[in-house]
């Protein structure tokens, strides 16, 4: 797999584009603050009426206009609006307006993969798909660093969307890091995949389920968050500073046999053969059609089961003990007033 940086781009083809990016959330922001700081000058944000996003970009110094005025100003649209709404603001707001030959981008590979979108013949399609959350590509690239992206060309009428593409990522911050060729396919089932079983589904139901286990035995919540979420920063940092050697160096001797035993008892063989019918059902459009039936019925299971997450004991016991760390909240990644 080969991969490419800075020195493989020419990063100041997207400084002569327009470049709207549409929505300013997780990674909105991210994107259009570091375009601006790579100095792209024509940078806008483009937002609905009334959208409680505007105040925040706008105090960054950065222009908003309109999702129809934007998509005919500029020679890059790039889509960050919530996967579940891209497809009804192409067909209401892009897909008639913008100009011949112009670029359409995304950051993850949904919507043109399974056929939500099906782009206009003449623009040229392409992705720059940061491998982090949309803070951490803004803190990683204020660091002096960028989070690595997956990069693919769709559709490349004009001859040129790769090379626009590796300069874009390469202003967003993944020149720094490495950027990887993919294809929408690929990015999209990968991106999926990890989200689901290991980074966000995975990851969560583990924590919750060590918080419960420790809890239900009497041990206080306290205690039990302290050890089963607080310490996975702790540990996780470890592990992407030198991979899991380094972290294994830094804890005990009884904690590394400790994992070498008891972790497979917890993660065996059967959850692999579980990972990989979510692969399946990934692969074969099944997730996508529920997740997107489930936004069509107003998403009521969704905002449900984020309502139900809210209560759990381990929220309510972290927000008190975070409240007594107060160095955690200082420069904070999320800032709901800004980003
Ligand atoms: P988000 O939910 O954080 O933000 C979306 C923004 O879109 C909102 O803040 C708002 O400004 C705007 N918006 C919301 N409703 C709108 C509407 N009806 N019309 C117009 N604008 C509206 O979204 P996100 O998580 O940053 O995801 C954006 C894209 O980036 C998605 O394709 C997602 O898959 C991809 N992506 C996200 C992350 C991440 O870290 N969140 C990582 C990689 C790729
Ligand atoms: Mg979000
Ligand atoms: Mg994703």
């Amino acid at each position: 797999m080969k991969m490419f940086y800075e020195k493989d781009a020419n990063v100041n083809l997207i400084k002569d584009k327009k470049v709207a990016i549409f929505g300013y959330g997780s990674q909105g922001h991210a994107h259009a603050l570091n375009l601006k700081d790579s100095g792209v000058e024509n940078v806008v944000v483009a937002l609905r009426d009334g959208s409680a996003s505007k105040k925040k970009a706008e105090s960054e110094g950065l222009k908003v206009m309109s999702l129809s005025d934007a998509a005919e100003w500029a020679d890059v649209v790039m889509v960050l609006t919530p996967d579940e709404l891209q497809a009804s603001i192409y067909k209401n707001h892009i897909e008639q307006r913008m100009r011949q030959g112009t670029s359409l981008a995304f950051a993850h590979g949904l919507n043109i993969h399974f056929n939500l979108i099906n782009s206009r013949k003449d623009l040229d399609v392409f992705m720059v798909a940061p491998k982090g959350p949309g803070h951490l590509v803004r803190s990683e690239y204020q660091k002096g660093g960028g989070v690595p992206c997956l990069m693919a060309v769709h559709k490349d009428s004009s001859g040129k969307a790769r090379d626009l593409a590796m300069s874009y990522a390469c202003a967003v911050g993944g020149g720094r890091s490495g950027i990887i060729e993919t294809t929408f396919k690929d990015e999209c089932e990968t991106d999926l995949f990890g989200e689901q079983t290991v980074l966000c589904g995975g990851l969560v139901e583990l924590i919750k389920n060590g918080f419960e286990t420790l809890t239900e035995a009497g041990y206080p919540p306290e205690m039990a968050y302290f050890e089963t979420l607080h310490e996975v920063k702790l540990i996780v940092d470890l592990i992407y500073e030198g991979g899991i050697a380094n972290m294994n160096y830094s804890i005990s001797n009884t904690a590394e046999y400790g994992e070498y035993v008891s972790g497979k008892k917890i993660v065996d063989p059967k959850t692999k053969e579980r990972m990989k019918e979510v692969l399946k059902d990934i692969q074969s459009g099944k997730f996508t059609k529920q997740w997107m039936d489930e936004c069509k019925g107003g998403q009521k299971n969704f905002l449900r089961m984020r309502e139900e997450l809210a209560k759990h004991p381990i929220e309510k016991v972290g927000k008190k003990l975070r409240d007594l760390m107060p160095w955690i909240g200082k420069n904070k990644l999320v800032d709901k007033a800004k980003n």
